[in-house]
């Protein structure tokens, strides 16, 4: 692991300005983000770097100066999104040939599809893997300069940057990174290869960075990391995971914590613990599964069994009986029988999660599930997907149904998607929340209310203010 140099942050800051006066004003940029929570992070600071080299936001690609494509390798549909996009650009740079285009992130950091990339879509400008981010702005200096391609994809094994500029998509709600990275090479994951190894940002770094977002008036905090439990492992600092939850949570402020993910081989007792303990954490909990099936888990080499991941389900509601708690799930990893399919199943009426995102298995080159030849067919995979759902929707709805006549505390974010004159906010519990549009409720945007719940469907509850 490498910590970047002040030195090299300096060059980076002075590449910045370099642009900045090459460009002078008006030039516009488009940030397309594919993929998780680490990714949107990502773009917030290759945003952040654009803006200090004169970039304002575009309100569409037609009118960009500059592209950049944030892309995702967890699954084939987000990789085949991402290059039907960067497709689609290819006119735009016809009509507009200033407009610059640039794709990042973990599908590039693929050698076999930063290749595709080079050679089959010529108008792509610069590709930037995920350990070379930081050098965003010395790439597109190089590139305004010289007008050449180009690829800049080693020092996977990862890094650590801080310092950059970084503009965030939300007032009230901050993503912040903790590590970076994945030691755990899950069967099925891409991760680890296009994430690098695991490393922990100094905790002076992180409280720094979340006293100032409680300083500018961010009411809602996410801790990110592929395992947030290794936090700290390799600093030797003697802070952990669940320290540095606690210690987040004593600084003054209105403000409320959540964290992902957590591996269940190393989710502890001390940290669910300091949950309890702490009113500024969510009563949310993040809990990837996978499979309720222990042979199907060891082939994923997940390293806990269904027995270990139900006590330490029974240890967070004893100590937390209000948490809700979500899931991840795979079906179809080759090799998964009808009754290993069963077991899921029976694991999610037993859990009771409030809700999982499940996804089919999607073989990944480079991981060794990718090249077992016990592959299960898509028309299968399909099927058993859509009785998981059935299962989950029922219990996500029983769930809901719960919490009506209750009152819940709601972060008030803004319009909902489908109507205009709805709100929408975040419980606690992390569950979505529409209440009517109306001057008393416009009045709470971007704060906390009491929100009292009057019905449930199965993705979303829905309330009037309470107080
Ligand atoms: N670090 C997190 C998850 C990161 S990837 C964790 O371990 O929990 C997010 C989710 O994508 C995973 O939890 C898994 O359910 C899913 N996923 C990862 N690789 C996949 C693959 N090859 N096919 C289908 N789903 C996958
Ligand atoms: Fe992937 Fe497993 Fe690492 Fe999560 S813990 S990122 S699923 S390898």
């Amino acid at each position: 692991m490498k910590i970047i140099s002040q030195n090299e942050i300096d060059r980076q800051y002075a590449c910045m300005e370099k642009v900045r006066l090459l460009n002078g004003t008006g030039k516009r940029v488009l940030v397309r983000t594919f993929g998780c929570q680490q990714n949107e992070a990502d773009s917030e600071r290759l945003a952040g770097m654009a803006e200090a080299m004169g970039y304002v936001r575009a309100d569409s690609p037609d009118d960009a100066d500059l592209i950049l494509v944030n892309t995702c390798a967890v699954r084939e549909h987000a990789e085949q999104r991402a290059l039907s996009i960067t497709g689609q650009y290819k006119h735009l740079k016809e009509k507009n040939p200033n407009l610059i285009i640039g794709v990042c992130g973990c599908m590039v950091t693929q050698e076999h599809r930063l290749n595709t990339i080079k050679n089959s879509y010529p108008y792509v400008d610069f590709l930037i893997g995920t350990g070379m981010l930081y050098r965003f702005p010395e790439i597109l200096l190089a590139h305004l300069e010289n007008d050449k391609r180009l690829f800049f994809n080693d020092e996977v094994e990862g890094n650590i940057a801080e310092g950059l500029p970084v503009s965030r998509e939300s007032k009230i709600k901050a993503w912040v990174s903790v590590m970076y990275g994945c030691n755990n090479f899950c069967t099925y994951c891409v991760v680890p290869y296009v994430r690098g190894r695991e490393r922990s940002r100094q905790p002076d770094a992180i409280l720094a960075e979340v006293k100032s977002l409680i300083a500018d008036g961010v009411r809602e905090i996410t801790l990110l990391g592929q395992n947030v439990n290794s936090y700290g492992k390799d600093l030797d600092c003697g802070v952990d995971f669940a320290d540095l939850v606690k210690e987040i949570c004593s600084l003054d402020g209105d403000f409320i914590l959540r964290f992902m993910t957590s591996h269940p081989k190393d989710a502890n007792r001390k940290l669910i613990d300091t949950m309890a303990e702490c009113g500024k954490c969510a009563r949310q909990f993040h809990l990837p599964m996978q499979s309720g099936s222990g042979r199907v888990l060891t082939a994923m080499n997940r390293r806990y069994t269904p027995e270990g991941y139900l006590e330490l389900i029974q240890y967070m509601r004893s100590r937390m009986p209000d948490i809700a708690i979500s899931s991840d799930i795979i079906v179809g990893f080759p090799g998964e029988t009808d009754a290993e399919f069963e077991e899921t199943l029976e694991m999610l009426k037993k859990v009771q999660f409030d809700m999982t995102y499940s996804f089919i298995y999607s073989p990944r080159e480079l991981t060794p599930a990718a090249k077992l030849d016990c592959q299960i067919p898509a028309e299968v995979k399909s099927a058993r997907m859509e009785r998981l759902l059935a299962v989950q929707n029922e219990i996500s709805l029983a769930k809901n149904l719960a919490a009506v006549g209750t009152i819940q505390r709601v972060l008030i974010e803004g319009e909902s998607k489908s109507s205009a004159d709805m709100l929408t906010g975040r419980a606690d519990s992390n569950k979505l929340v529409h209440i009517p549009r109306t001057p008393e409720s416009e009045a709470k945007l971007g704060s906390f209310a009491n929100i009292r719940i009057t019905r449930a469907e199965t993705f979303a509850l829905f309330g009037e203010l309470a107080d």
